[in-house]
């Protein structure tokens, strides 16, 4: 069979197993779409049936969750945690609380995982998990209950060595916190390194809160590089307002002399000419967890507009930081046709497949969210080595280190693209360079 037949066989064949799940269905072809030259060059890895393999999970686990609200109602919800492989190290990967989860939406977080952790090449394996529970407008005793129950089925799965969660989009240090108390309880072993994003005075790291933003940036910073380029005066766009995207501006604008002009949220798009005002963002978002809308209340040349697109707005570069397929095909046309000239994914998968390929046509340097936004990760695997060794190290260390690792990630995909002929496509690269390591473990190790 040739390998175009072989890889779309191998995508039907996804499909057919996985109803009904096509964000999963979009990160397999993503991936799978990149390996023709792989498998080309090691039959080893068809005949091992290696991309197979790595799109059945090594494990899926799913559990009823069930809570009663301050009111005494009770309420039940569905817990997930898919151990995708373990074959690089423990499975790895942060929980999403969020009313949008099921099944597909996990099952493509930590495929991606697995390939993001690989490139990272820190010796962790990919996992996922989270649960349809929305935390918002819930009080702290709720949450603390949802957290017990989740954790009174998931502590059997886990553990520093096993399977090591962290946090994502709804889940951040208190959830954590509230997670890591019942796994200690149940299990009585006090073991920091099964949870990262914990808080920093009882075994978190520093920079894990702003891990994903400046990673995102420095790996941006990169990409810029190699086109004797760099954030200096140019006019970037960042969605969402969350941890990613107000650490991605603030690296930009403080370190990297950038100009972040507009960011959103799910209500509308905020846009300041000027450039955004980090402390009014900082106090609006993350202390009070309050909408954008109130920016333009004291910044009176900024513009609010509710359910706008940020997309439209020109800009040199564009860092989509909220969710999955934010950016679709037209907003890709809209960017390109605007002189956008580079586009790093600080969100898993925002850009829909034919807003990728749009940008990889018109030769925008297009960087996947499994190398630009890795740094969370990168961070989290910091915290481990810090757990390990019963260390703490200074935000000036950590932040240091990574930047090294995203230096290493950016040159990874960078040389991967270029062996595989496609020099400068960092889609490939990333693809190429996750999937290859994780290939010639699975050979090492056996049928598994
Ligand atoms: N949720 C983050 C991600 O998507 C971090 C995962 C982790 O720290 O394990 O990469």
């Amino acid at each position: 069979m040739d390998t175009k037949t072989n890889i779309e066989n191998i995508c039907e064949g996804v499909v057919a197993r996985n109803a009904g799940e096509p964000e999963f269905h979009q990160a397999v072809r993503e991936v799978v779409g990149s390996l023709a030259p792989v498998l080309e060059k090691h039959p080893e890895f068809v005949e091992a049936k290696i991309v197979e393999r790595l799109c059945e999970p090594d494990r899926q686990i799913m559990f009823r969750v069930p809570w009663q609200d301050d009111e005494g109602e009770v309420h039940v919800n569905r817990g997930f945690r898919i151990e995708f492989s373990n074959a690089l190290g423990p499975y790895k990967g942060g929980l999403r609380f969020h009313s949008s989860v099921y099944l597909g939406i996990v099952k493509f977080l930590g495929f991606e995982q697995v390939f993001k952790n690989s490139i990272m090449d820190l010796g962790i394996g990919g996992g996922k998990g989270g649960s349809d529970f929305n935390p918002k407008g819930r009080s702290d005793t709720e949450v603390m209950r949802f957290c017990q129950s989740f954790m009174t089925e998931l502590y059997r799965h886990i553990g520093e060595n096993t399977d090591v969660p962290a946090g994502d989009a709804g889940v951040g240090p208190r959830e954590i916190g509230y997670m890591f108390g019942q796994y200690k309880r149940i299990t009585n072993k006090y073991e920091t390194g099964t949870f990262t994003g914990k808080e920093v005075n009882w075994g978190g790291s520093p920079v894990r809160f702003e891990a994903t933003g400046y990673g995102c940036a420095y790996f941006m910073q990169e990409v810029l590089g190699t086109l004797d380029d760099s954030f200096e005066d140019k006019t970037c766009l960042v969605s969402g307002s969350g941890n990613v995207a107000i650490y991605a501006i603030e690296k930009i604008q403080e370190e990297f002399g950038g100009k972040v002009v507009a960011c959103s949220d799910s209500g509308g798009v905020v846009y300041d000419e000027n450039g955004l005002d980090l402390e009014t963002l900082k106090h609006i978002k993350l202390e009070e967890g309050s909408r954008i809308s109130e920016y333009a209340d004291t910044h009176e040349h900024a513009r609010y507009e509710d359910g706008g697109n940020i997309w439209e707005i020109p800009c040199d570069v564009a860092l989509p930081c909220a969710t999955q397929n934010e950016l679709e095909e037209d907003d890709a046309e809209k960017l390109i046709k605007n002189g956008c000239t580079a586009v790093g994914e600080g969100a898993n998968m925002p850009c829909t497949p034919e807003a990728v390929h749009a940008f990889v046509d018109a030769g925008v340097s297009y960087a996947p969210g499994k190398a630009a936004n890795a740094g969370g990760v990168a961070v989290s695997a910091l915290e481990m080595q810090q757990n390990a060794g019963r260390q703490s190290w200074s935000f000036e260390y950590t932040d240091d280190q990574l930047k090294e690792i995203m230096k290493n990630i950016h040159e990874r995909c960078r040389e991967a693209a270029e062996e595989y002929g496609t020099p400068g496509n960092y889609l490939n690269g990333a693809n190429i360079a996750g999937f290859t390591k994780v290939a010639h473990a699975l050979i090492a190790q056996g049928l598994t």
